[in-house]
């Protein structure tokens, strides 16, 4: 069966990049009728963010992304969060050094920092622990058994290194990129497990996708070059390897490096997907408070790296679902492409029910329109979704269907407001006065039978129409507006705003 983990490490705020690796695991899942896991992986101690874990999960139930297992929901195979499994992990370790493919090492960082040195003089820049180089260190291939003994005997501090096999070919299938090719030649003698009493990444990672059953490993392009080294392990422990995928990078938009937070600062867009702040107060921008919508979110960031093939755009999650593979997913980079970012988010909005909107509008504007009626709002956001791309922008927008306007618009003062529009507008009040049933059908009837009337083309009259009732020079139907606005108040503003 399908098990798949989102493994993200609480070393600061989710990048949308980390907010994608997690969608295409629950794509992936949902579409198999597997299972969709979330496991922190905080090994490192030293790079532990308070508050990152919370980011991550708050992030998470934004986009609707939900693990069935895991940390913060619990399951079978818990605990979920690797330094509460602490404990698991040595064995596994001394297994590795029972069956010779690991070995203790004593090196301390100085001793370590003053190879490094040497190799940077011998002009080898490229100095990696590995067979050639651990002859001359300290570890449990190079000393004399009765002195490694002593030294764990004594308490000395040491960590495991895998011993990697030298010229071999490690092969693996990607599911996105195919088959993979390293000569371990390439590779250094990993640490597994650190003098602090905790696993590695690596080690941790294995043991852990192993044990809670992971048959697919889907994550980012970063991870790519510690494959081999997994791929190794698993044989190691003569465990089967789950598939691996792993995700095209999410670049800046001119496709030159990755996408980061700088880029997203420059292009004015969030590179998360709520708001952070760093423990120095620092904010870092998320798309939930910028007033993108979840699904308009989710549906960009699916697009970075897959398409479905097809000229459909506008994917709800569960037709996300239904459309997921990752054969669809490509190896090239996607570059992250902002116009579209503010594409999807207004077909989002005007796909949203004005229900909906009208308790997004009460969260954003609050006090200003708390004593208007949800029918009244739910019409305003009826007539200015089409005009709006952010839910606030119905409020700015459309700030005239709340109060009569106090600014009029400037250019269309110039150009339509003529010696006889004070004139014109006081006849079609008077046409509007008259009316009995005051909605935009009648409204628009009696208007056009006034333009007949007085032998006058639209562009005379609507204008200036507007302007005393909006103060804009452009909008969505005046004759809905004016039917939203009713006739009292339409005629008010008719007074007040005449010249
Ligand atoms: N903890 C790793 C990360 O932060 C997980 C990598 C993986 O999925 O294997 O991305």
């Amino acid at each position: 069966s399908v098990r798949v983990r989102f493994a993200p490490s609480p070393t600061g705020p989710l990048h949308m990049g980390g907010v994608r690796t997690a969608l295409y695991n629950y794509l992936f899942a949902k579409k198999h009728n597997g299972t969709f896991i979330l496991r922190v992986e905080d090994t490192d101690q030293t790079r532990f963010v308070e508050g990152a874990e919370e980011y991550i999960m708050e992030a998470l139930k934004w986009c609707g992304i939900t693990p069935d297992e895991g940390q913060g929901i619990g399951g079978d195979y818990g605990p979920y969060k690797q330094s509460e499994r602490q404990a698991i992990y040595k064995p596994y370790a001394e297994q590795l050094i029972a069956n010779g493919k690991a070995y203790y090492a004593f090196d301390t960082s100085e001793d370590l920092d003053k190879m490094r040195k040497q190799a940077i003089q011998m002009k080898m820049p490229n100095w990696q622990y590995n067979s050639v180089t651990r002859t001359s260190m300290q570890n449990s291939l190079t000393l004399p058994e009765d002195e490694v003994q002593k030294r764990l005997a004594n308490g000395d501090p040491y960590v495991i290194r895998f011993k990697m096999p030298r010229n071999e070919d490690v092969r693996f299938e990607d599911e996105i990129r195919g088959w993979v090719v390293v000569n371990t030649n390439n590779l250094d003698d990993k640490v597994l497990f650190k003098s602090d009493g905790m696993p590695t990444y690596h080690l941790a990672n294995i043991v852990d996708d192993h044990t809670m059953e992971i048959s697919h490993v889907i994550r980012g392009e970063e991870w790519l070059p510690s494959a081999p080294l997994h791929v190794l392990l698993y044989e190691a422990f003569e465990w089967e390897a789950p598939k691996f995928a792993h995700c095209p990078l999410l670049l800046r938009p001119d496709g030159n490096g990755k996408l980061s937070k700088r880029d997203g600062d420059r292009l004015g867009f969030p590179v998360f997907p709520i708001d952070w702040f760093t423990a120095d107060g620092e904010k870092y921008s998320g798309y939930r408070e910028q007033g993108y919508l979840a699904g308009a979110f989710t549906n960009m960031l699916a697009f970075l790296g897959w398409n479905p093939g097809t000229t459909q755009e506008i994917f709800s999650l569960e037709e996300m679902v239904e459309a997921f593979s990752l054969e669809r997913v490509s190896k090239a980079g996607a570059k992250f492409d902002a116009d579209k970012t503010k594409w999807f988010q207004q077909q989002y909005l005007r796909a949203a029910s004005e229900k909906e909107l009208t308790n997004l509008l009460r969260e954003e504007v609050g006090d200003e329109i708390k004593d208007i009626s949800d029918e009244y709002i739910a019409q305003a956001c009826h007539l200015m979704k089409e005009r709006a791309t952010f839910v606030e922008d119905i409020y700015s927008e459309g700030e005239y269907l709340f109060k009569n306007p106090t600014e009029f618009d400037a250019k269309t003062v110039r150009k339509k407001w003529k010696d006889n529009a004070a004139e014109l507008i006081t006849a079609w009040r008077e046409a509007l006065s008259k009316i009995e049933n005051f909605d935009a059908v009648t409204i628009e009837e009696t208007f056009k039978a006034f333009l007949a009337e007085k032998e006058l083309g639209i562009g005379k009259v609507l204008p200036l129409f507007r302007l005393v009732i909006t103060g804009k020079g452009m909008g969505p139907s005046m004759f809905e507006i004016t039917a939203l606005l009713g006739k009292e108040e339409s005629l008010q503003r008719i007074d007040a705003n005449t010249p």
